[in-house]
């Protein structure tokens, strides 16, 4: 029921580690034959599966037996109506990715191609990877008992390289910028036979990306939302995402599917949404320089694929101010009450530019990827001016002059 296709000439081969074509040296993804999915696949069948990313397993790259999983996938999606009101929607969703297993949405993906490698006998996991991922590899090689090593760009939030080696991985740290890395893993993946997940298992590691708009649309009463903003490195997330409401509606679970999707990037690391707002799919390569350093790839490798997608579905690019991050990050758990890193500051400045250009109205519905938590990067929240009461002794008298003092500063919050 599932083969390989060339995303550029479009040739089929069979199901296998494979993940260039023979033909055109194009990528090749994961094509399944929808009508015989359709006849086993329905709302029902998927409620009854697990709480988990497994529920679409007939969508999914999936192993014959239990997969291996840390119980992945159907985060909550919710309504977010404090965010809604400072921004002007009245349908507002946010779907809370920071609450995967190690608190990201590559869980997702990693969980895929973790029973990919098992599988097929590797027994080395591996990524190049600006944060997230690597800890995520890491994770899933300790509960598969592979081994794992995962190569970063030096300089990365120290939360997230010390949780990699945590899980027990070993990290390699390269001086240089994350597409020097990419290019390394490239050439160690012709030389090693490791499974370098995001790069010679990139096929069945990006469908994992699918089962977040799958959840999103099962969790809306199985409706497309008219937008979904989502944040790009690679542009996986993003190009996964149009891939699966075109499968939804391909079996069945979906009558149709009009989400406009749109690309949220940071000015210093905006290629793709460079791309979009000058009308092309070919993405120009850039030198990142971001405070959102889980998205900065200046050299995406599925960054056409995301400029296509979101075109193809009337949606936008969005480059918010670098200092519109941290701003937007606060906004977000000061009205929702969710921590996210900072690719979430960058949906949600991207989301505002969108509704304030007029690219998205008050009464649509609308959804937003909150992908990473903000708790591996905590040296980013310093107590705020004002908001801070330092008391020399324990006594009710200092404390009352000191809060006295304190509101009298003028409110921070936006
Ligand atoms: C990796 C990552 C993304 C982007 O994913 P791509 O599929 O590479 O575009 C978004 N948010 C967070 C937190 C990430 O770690
Ligand atoms: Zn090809």
């Amino acid at each position: 029921m599932k083969q390989l296709r060339c995303r550029e000439c479009g040739r089929l081969r069979d199901f296998e580690p494979a993940y260039v074509c023979e033909h055109c040296f194009g990528p090749l993804e994961v094509a399944y034959d929808l009508d015989a999915v359709r006849q086993r696949v329905s709302r029902e069948s998927i409620a009854k599966g697990p709480n988990t990313i497994w529920r679409y397993r007939e969508l999914l790259p999936a192993p014959t037996g239990e997969p291996i999983d840390l119980g992945t996938g159907f985060t909550p999606l919710v309504k977010a109506p404090n965010l809604g009101k400072v921004l002007g929607l009245d349908h507002l969703y946010l779907k809370n990715d920071t609450l995967n297993p190690t608190g990201s949405f590559k869980d997702r993906n990693v969980a895929v191609a973790t029973n990919f490698a098992r599988s097929y006998g590797f027994d080395t996991l591996s990524c190049s990877s600006t944060g997230n991922l690597a800890g995520s590899v890491a994770a899933y090689a300790a509960r598969a008992g592979l081994r794992a090593l995962v190569f970063i760009p030096a300089g990365l939030e120290p939360g997230k390289v010390g949780a990699a080696s945590a899980y027990g991985a070993t990290v390699v740290e390269v001086n240089g910028t994350y597409d020097d890395v990419n290019r390394l893993c490239v050439e160690l993946a012709d030389l090693y036979g490791w499974a370098i997940v995001n790069v010679n298992l990139r096929p069945f590691y990006s469908e994992g990306s699918k089962t977040l708009a799958f959840e999103v649309a099962e969790q809306l009463g199985w409706r497309a939302p008219d937008h979904l903003v989502v944040p790009v490195a690679a542009g996986s997330l993003l190009a996964k995402t149009a891939k699966a409401f075109q499968e939804m509606v391909g079996v069945g679970l979906l009558d149709r599917a009009s989400t406009r999707i749109h690309a949220a990037q940071a000015e210093g690391c905006a290629p793709v949404s460079t791309a979009i707002q000058h009308g092309r799919d070919q993405v120009t390569p850039v030198r990142p320089n971001s405070i959102a350093k889980s998205l900065a790839i200046g050299n995406p490798a599925d960054g056409r694929y995301a400029a296509r997608a979101v075109r193809a579905s009337g949606g936008w690019g969005t480059a918010c101010r670098e200092d519109a991050v941290q701003e937007a990050m606060a906004l977000l758990a000061q009205t929702e009450g969710i921590l996210s890193e900072p690719a979430g500051g960058v949906v949600v400045a991207g989301l505002a530019e969108l509704v304030a250009s007029g690219r998205i109205r008050r009464e649509e519905t609308v959804v937003i990827c909150i992908t990473g938590s903000g708790l591996k990067t905590t040296e980013l929240f310093e107590v705020r001016d004002g908001h801070r009461l330092q008391l020399a002794k324990a006594r009710a008298a200092d404390f009352e002059q000191a809060l006295a003092a304190a509101e009298k500063a003028p409110a921070v919050v936006a």
